[in-house]
């Protein structure tokens, strides 16, 4: 029998991270996968294919709307063909794929191929390709998450889908029914919305986003509306029917009123809920809360004090970026080391243009926790570089206290965003004020001006372009 300092079940960002950072702290390793390619939710089904997607339908919608604009004409119609666009999205997922292949062979790292099950709190038994059963010393639970649903509802995964189907289409739908305006709904809605597809959002709570700061929900649905998707706040879904090519959702309005909605395609993106389906954990003494998530203490070590859980399978936001460190925390900590997190400092981007994100304090948390706080706010449309390239949408918002200056929370929507939230989160670890980040040159004409710029408003009320 084999036999290992760690083994890993899971290769998504969580698993696959935390098996590279324990080879270089120079344990034995070992990762065991279920599916043919590493890489998880996140590299298969999720941000990598999900991103490749936006970016395609970008594409298409500035040929199709804005090219013009700049002075580019294009005879003929433009089309979309959907097949290669797919195509091209699966390619981008094979590469990537195969390149942690690559880290796991660079990194000495044996893989294993097969449905991973604890035996007892050190053995390993693997059903599938490479089937049979190994020993480690420690083991990390990295085993993610499946979307869920709602109980009244039957993913046929033909017409009514998850975002796994969403992002293999055959066809583009000519009415798309998003269940869930959170970020999947809104991301692979923007883009079937590019694409030509009619949509509706239908969210229960009454604004999208429901757990950002509630200034992006709003920014955004205005965005959404202006593109003409529908957007139903505060409706309740009762019932979900499938007929022939037609699917039929039912919602309840806030008056008690029943909406119907039909379509012919209907995304269900409520949530997701962690995994954990035959991996026996209870054998191994591992304990599973109420939410089905994996139990973990503070050094995300799980009732088996030598077996460590990480990412979607436990508690916290359901990010590949937090998995990740998640990942290096728990082989550190196996290492002897002294590893930290700060949740708080974990960003939350959404992935439709205008990019939204966000990082720290919302301002319905300030104000639920009594802080006393200020508010800094620039808006896009009054920088150069948002002119010259015609991104006019959006804000950059700095949320600072209101005594101390240091910065609590920074939440903005515009172009390229997801890559400007790093500047807040880089200020925030280093618990930077408002004035800090105002002094700073920041190049021009960027868009990173408008996070200076947002500082400036904080500090003192003295943005300089608006
Ligand atoms: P996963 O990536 O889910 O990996 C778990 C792996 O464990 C899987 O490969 C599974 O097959 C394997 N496994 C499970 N049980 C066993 C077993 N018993 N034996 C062997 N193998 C097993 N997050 C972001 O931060 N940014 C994004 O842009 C983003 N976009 C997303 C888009 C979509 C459409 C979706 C669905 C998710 C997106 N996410 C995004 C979320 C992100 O994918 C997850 O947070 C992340 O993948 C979690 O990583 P993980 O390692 O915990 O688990
Ligand atoms: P989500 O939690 O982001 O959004 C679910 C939405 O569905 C919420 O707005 C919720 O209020 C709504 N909802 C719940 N029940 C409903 C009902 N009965 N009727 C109508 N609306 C209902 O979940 P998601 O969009 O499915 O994404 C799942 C996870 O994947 C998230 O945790 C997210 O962090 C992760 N993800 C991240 C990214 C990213 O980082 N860019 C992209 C995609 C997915």
């Amino acid at each position: 029998m084999k036999s290992y300092d760690v083994a890993i079940i899971g290769s998504g960002p969580g698993g696959y991270v935390a098996a590279i950072r324990c080879a270089q702290l120079g344990m034995k390793t070992a990762i065991i996968e279920k599916y043919s390619t590493l890489g998880g939710t996140c590299l298969n089904v999720g941000c990598i294919p999900s991103k490749a997607l936006l970016s395609s339908s970008h594409h298409y919608e500035e040929a199709t709307k804005h090219f013009e604009e700049h002075g580019i004409e294009i005879p003929g119609e433009i089309k979309v063909n959907l097949e290669k666009m797919i195509g091209r999205k699966q390619a981008v997922v094979d590469q990537t794929t195969g390149g942690i292949d690559f880290l796991m062979k660079k990194n000495n790292i044996d893989v294993f191929e097969g449905l991973g099950s604890f035996k007892d709190a050190t053995h390993i038994k693997i059903e599938g390709k490479d089937a049979q059963e190994i020993e480690a010393k420690k083991i990390i639970i990295a085993t993610g998450s499946k979307p869920s649903t709602l109980p009244f509802i039957t993913l046929d995964k033909e017409r009514v889908i998850t975002s796994t189907e969403a992002l293999k289409l055959k066809e583009i739908p000519k009415h798309l029914i998003i269940i869930g305006g959170g970020v999947i709904g809104l991301e692979l809605g923007q883009v079937y919305r590019r694409l030509g597809a009619e949509v509706t959002v239908i969210e229960y709570m009454d604004r999208i986003l429901p757990t950002m700061d509630a200034g992006l929900s709003k920014e955004l649905n205005k965005v959404f509306k202006k593109a003409k998707c529908k957007m139903m706040l505060s409706h309740k879904v009762q019932s979900v029917e499938r007929n022939g090519d037609e699917v039929i959702v039912k919602a309840e309005n806030k008056k008690g009123d029943v909406v119907e909605f039909k379509g012919d395609y209907c995304l269900v993106s409520v949530g997701r809920k962690p995994y954990t389906a035959g991996l026996n954990a209870e054998a191994a003494g591992v304990k599973l809360n109420d939410r089905g998530q994996v139990e973990v203490n503070e050094h995300l070590q799980t009732s088996a004090s030598n077996i460590y859980a990480i990412g979607d399978v436990i508690k916290g936001a359901m990010l590949a970026h937090k998995a990740e460190e998640e990942g290096v925390f728990v082989a550190e900590t196996m290492a002897g080391q002294k590893p930290h997190i700060d949740y708080n400092l974990i960003p939350g981007v959404v992935y439709t243009w205008p990019e939204v994100a966000a990082v720290g304090k919302t301002e319905e948390e300030l104000k639920a926790d009594n802080v006393d706080y200020k508010v800094g706010q620039f808006p896009f449309r009054a920088l150069g570089r948002a002119r010259a390239s015609g991104d006019l949408d959006g804000f950059v918002k700095i949320l600072a206290d209101k005594k101390t200056d240091e910065v609590l929370g920074v939440h903005m929507i515009g172009a390229r965003c997801a890559d400007l939230i790093a500047e807040a989160v880089t200020a925030m670890e280093f618990r930077a004020s408002a004035e800090d980040i105002s002094r700073m040159s920041h190049a021009h004409p960027t868009f990173a001006e408008a996070v200076k710029e947002a500082a400036l408003a904080a500090t003192e009320d003295r943005a300089l372009h608006v």
